[in-house]
């Protein structure tokens, strides 16, 4: 038989991404997909293969948060699959577009339960944790599969997608025309979503009656790309904002309508919020006090429309894009003579901030030895500082509550952190992701149990010689290295020397005990642009368990006692 006419599943896959301009996959190679990983790479596809699926699928939500296209992670059947879908529950809870691909056992044996290599109902697993979970069984349906599963992905609120293609799929063969007749691209992938009239006109009513109006910017308005619409908006109003973790830097925090150093003071006492792109969420104490007042009303941005009211009234809700919305709001409030915040607000903002600028620069100035956490990220920081456009990504727990503090941003999306879980392990796979789709340094600030997630990651850096440069601040512990208990305690790590982790892979390996030779070290590893990582040693005895959200940590009675 002439095989001069046919296609395979194979091709049609990269079809179908390269018909949607989707050039990089992260990913770790295996049956069934081996080949097509192959194939990527010969069509000139960026292919990053890692040594988890956990951290690939953690690279490709992150590349989603990045670019507004859905990251894409592959892996293999079962455990693979099961590996990546941690990273893809994770980006759907985050709002940020990702598909994940993974090979599938052979159809006529497993839907028998006839045990095959990795068999596994994988279609059925995603659905709880994507917005989509669908199979292909046939090649020809490979071009509407990834078609439909990029706007799923990226249309309304964003999120995971996942798309199972059985290995038997792959290898099938498909007249080539009817392959390519297959394939589409698709138009206008997230569209502008505007709020009607009324809505609009009653959002802007309460806004220009506000007396102590407040912007809280989440990561939504960092994903919309809405940085002009943000700073007409603040600008235009002279109202104060204040950014979630991953919206720092949407407006430089050196801003001076920056509301940060102020925040429960802002939060606490606004009449009116504008909320854009956040939820009212565990990590705003779901609205409630003692944190917010009863009296506070809110103006809600989303494109979600049921994230309206999910903790508490929301007096002007706008469904919609953060990017027309919010210019239509400026729009609407310039033709009403701007908001008006009191100056007895302002001022009041601008007390706290000083005070607590004071009190910051104060703990900033001591040098202890072992290096506590402030002390160790104020060097971090100068060696960030010199190193302009570099991205941090940042977990660990009090590494994290410090980091978020102490190292300003001034450019948006440079932030990647825990987000919405709060979760540990996305620590090498958000650094890799941001160096392949940015080309920008990286400078990863991990906790040394946090980075135990996704630590063998550093052969893929040192691998694809990547410009991310790793600190570990190195408390031999999760939370304190210091843990009282049985010996080894639960919460205790070794005071491993991790710089040598690096080296055998060929890296550069740094270890700082003192804050002058930590500095210097982030200096001078951000501009080689070269894998490195720095072991930085931090007393065991500071910091605090779990961090800032003690609070959540269950205790009875009985435990106090
Ligand atoms: P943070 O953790 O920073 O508070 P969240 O993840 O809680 O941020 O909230 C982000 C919100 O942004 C989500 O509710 C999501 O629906 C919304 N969102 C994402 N993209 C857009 C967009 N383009 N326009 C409007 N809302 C968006
Ligand atoms: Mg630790």
């Amino acid at each position: 038989m002439s095989t001069q006419n046919l296609t395979d599943g194979f091709h049609a896959l990269i079809d179908a991404f390269k018909k949607n301009d989707i050039n990089n996959i992260y990913a770790v190679a295996g049956i069934p997909i081996t080949d097509v990983l192959r194939l990527a790479v010969e069509r000139e596809m960026k292919v990053i293969a890692f040594r988890h699926e956990s951290n690939a699928g953690h690279a490709a939500a992150i590349a989603g948060y990045l670019t507004q296209k859905p990251g894409i992670c592959m892996t293999v059947s079962a455990p693979g699959m099961l590996n990546g879908m941690v990273a893809l529950a994770n980006a759907t809870v985050n709002c940020f577009p990702m598909i994940l691909i993974s090979g599938s056992s052979d159809r006529a044996i497993s839907e028998l339960k006839r045990g095959d290599y990795e068999e596994l109902d994988q279609v059925n697993a995603a659905v709880p944790y994507a917005k989509l979970s669908i199979r292909v069984n046939r090649p020809e349906d490979i071009g509407l599969a990834i078609a439909r599963a990029y706007r799923v992905a990226v249309s309304g609120r964003p999120g995971g997608v996942y798309v199972d293609i059985p290995g038997e799929v792959l290898a099938t063969t498909v007249d080539k025309d009817v392959a390519e007749k297959s394939m589409f691209r698709i138009v206008d992938p997230a569209p502008a979503q505007l709020p009607g009239k009324a809505a609009l006109d009653r959002a802007i009513d309460l806004l220009a009656s506000a007396e102590r109006p407040m912007i809280l910017l989440g990561k939504g308005a960092a994903y919309a790309q809405a940085e002009n619409e943000v700073k007409d908006f603040v600008e235009s109003n002279k109202v104060p904002f204040l950014p979630m973790s991953m919206a720092k830097g949407i407006l430089p925090d050196s801003h001076e309508q920056s509301a940060a150093a102020a925040r429960s003071h802002t939060i606490g006492n606004a009449d009116v919020v504008l909320l854009c792109g956040a939820r009212l969420n565990w990590l705003l104490n779901q609205g409630q006090g003692p944190l917010w007042s009863d009296d506070t009303k809110f103006v809600h941005i989303d494109i979600e429309p049921i994230e309206m009211d999910s903790n508490r009234l929301i007096h002007a809700p706008l469904v919609g894009d953060i990017k027309s919305t919010l210019a239509a709001l400026t729009e609407g409030l310039k033709a009403k003579g701007g908001m008006k915040p009191s100056e007895e607000w302002l001022n009041s903002i601008k007390e706290r901030k000083e005070r607590n600028f004071e009190r910051m620069a104060k703990r900033l100035e001591a040098d202890p030895s072992p290096m506590n956490f402030s002390s160790a990220l104020r060097a971090v920081r100068d060696g960030f500082n010199a190193n302009p456009g570099t991205i941090l990504v940042n977990e660990g727990a009090n590494t994290l509550d410090f980091a978020r503090s102490i190292i300003d941003m001034e450019e948006p999306r440079k932030r990647l952190d825990t987000g919405t879980w709060g979760i540990m392990g996305i620590g090498m796979g958000y650094a890799i992701g941001a160096a392949v789709e940015t080309g920008e340094a990286v400078l990863a600030v991990e906790g040394d149990s946090a980075f135990g997630f996704s630590g063998m990651e550093i052969e893929t850096i040192v691998r694809y010689n990547l410009p991310v440069v790793t600190v570990i601040f190195n408390n031999s512990g999760i939370y304190r290295g210091d843990a009282p208990g049985t010996d080894p305690s639960p919460t205790g790590l070794l005071p491993a020397r991790y710089d040598k982790m690096i080296e055998a892979f060929g890296g550069v390996g740094y270890h700082a005990e003192d804050s002058a030779s930590l500095q210097k070290a982030v200096d001078e590893a951000l501009k080689a642009r070269k894998p490195a990582l720095i072991n930085a040693v931090i007393d065991p005895t500071a910091g605090t368990e779990s961090g800032n959200i003690t609070h959540l940590n269950p205790q009875s009675a009985l435990s106090k006692s």
